[in-house]
């Protein structure tokens, strides 16, 4: 974002206040800080509005595609480091589908993409997308490829360095799918191709970044902006270089030309799996693999989930009173604390011993056990306070509480406040099953 200053020397200077501020100096102050927008002053030259949008849009541009509910976004990044704010848009991860494996092919690999989704932490987390390539030279079974798989709505990368095959198959093309590639070798066919379809285009087979930057400045100048950058890969050392070298002109030399999302397109190889790794560590918006088996793809999705959540913000579940099985009056009631990673957990060891069993999750805005209980938002008073909200005498009988081994300390006064007997549980969360075991249903 540009500073007031720099706003101010491109405002009309007419300090008439239809802005509801009193000078134009006020209102680049107040835009500086993003508290109004720019329409608010309607004497602004289409100049100064392009130029003044141009320096305040976000480092890495904003692309989607798909569209709907599974439509994704890519790019839209600020930071160099995860620590320093967060990162926004997860990497993501696609199947590439080959035309030569036929229809039968491409249906597997759709159904495969579409199996690639499980749970955790309470977010559902899944491979997003589904690649056709062209590589049989028989325009029909890329067509017929496109089909079969456009039908499922997944948001989807159409590979053809044809230009002309890329256009002919528009009429099966699904909503705003990403095309690759544009090369030097078909630059400027394949960027009317994408120009007339207004669908994202990915820019590669440059030898170096400078020839990369060079192409995507052309792609601007043509009027294509919505752009996903391939820069040169090789080895697992060259790709770290080259996407941080990427990230790094964008985000801190604010070097527009590099200002983009970027994709990393791989085979099936132990070295492509190290390049995906590091592709979603460092910095590829899109990583596309030949071959994605459970073993591999759901670690690399858990890696995704890790990196794209909020270091400032813990990942929570709601406080309250939660059923593990069909739990009667006679079954124990335990708790725990509303931080995802330790009630899910808690609930699954609990479901290992097979025992029903009432859960009672206290809010201590996000933390765990013991950060919750050496920070005062986990006490015998908080703990009462949720047993009395939540009813817990009248769904259980057994008027007793196991709590965690860890917080063994709070039992005199949570049994005195909360009149329940209190059971020291395990240390561990892992100890659940053998401990609850010990509880007649
Ligand atoms: Fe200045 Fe525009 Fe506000 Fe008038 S409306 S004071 S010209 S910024």
């Amino acid at each position: 974002m540009p500073t007031a200053m720099e706003i101010y020397k491109l405002l009309p200077k007419k300090n008439c206040g239809e802005c509801k501020f009193p000078t134009c100096l006020a209102f680049a102050m107040q835009l500086a800080n993003q508290k109004v927008a720019l329409e608010a002053c309607p004497y602004v030259s289409p100049e100064a509005k392009a130029a003044l949008e141009e320096s305040g849009a976000p480092p890495i541009r904003l692309m989607t595609f798909g569209t709907g509910d599974m439509a994704v976004k890519v790019g839209d990044e600020t930071q160099l480091f995860r620590h320093d704010k967060t990162f926004y848009n997860p990497t993501v991860i696609g199947l590439i589908a080959d035309d030569s494996s036929g229809s039968q092919g491409i249906k597997d690999g759709v159904a495969l993409v579409k199996s690639l989704s499980f749970e955790r932490v309470g977010q559902n987390i899944r491979v997003n997308s589904i690649a056709i390539r062209h590589s049989t030279g028989d325009p029909k079974e890329f067509l017929e490829g496109v089909k079969h798989a456009s039908s499922e709505g997944l948001p989807m990368v159409l590979m053809t360095e044809d230009p002309g095959l890329m256009g002919e198959t528009s009429v099966a093309w699904p909503k705003r799918p990403l095309l690759y590639r544009a090369t030097p070798a078909n630059f400027d066919a394949m960027i009317e191709v994408a120009k007339r379809s207004s669908c994202p285009l990915v820019i590669g087979g440059a030898a170096t970044l400078d020839e990369l930057s060079q192409l995507s400045e052309r792609a601007k100048k043509a009027g294509v902006t919505d752009l996903v950058l391939e820069p040169v890969q090789g080895t697992c050392a060259q790709l770290l270089e080259s996407m941080t070298v990427v990230r790094r002109a964008a985000v801190k030399k604010h070097f527009r030309p590099l200002g983009y999302p970027t994709i990393s397109v791989l085979g099936s190889s132990d070295l492509d799996k190290g390049r995906a790794t590091i592709g979603v560590a460092k910095y590829s918006s899109i990583v596309l693999m030949d071959e994605l088996s459970r073993g591999f793809v759901f670690p690399l999705m858990v890696l995704r989930q890790n990196i794209f959540t909020d270091p400032q913000v813990p990942i929570q579940v709601k406080p309250g009173l939660y059923k593990v099985g069909e739990p009667n009056e006679k079954s124990p009631v335990m708790f725990t604390t509303n931080f995802s990673l330790t009630y899910f957990t808690v609930r699954a060891d609990i479901e290992k011993s097979k025992m029903p069993a009432w859960l009672l999750v206290i809010d201590t805005e996000g933390q765990s056990v013991m950060t919750a209980f050496a920070a005062g938002k986990l006490t015998p008073e908080s703990v009462t306070e949720a047993i009395e909200k939540e009813k817990v005498k009248d769904v259980s009988k057994r008027n007793e509480i196991v709590i965690p081994g860890m917080v063994s300390r709070m039992s005199g006064k949570l049994n005195e406040l909360s009149g329940m007997k209190v059971i020291v549980g395990s240390r561990e969360s892992s100890g659940i099953p053998k401990m609850i075991k010990s509880f007649s249903g």
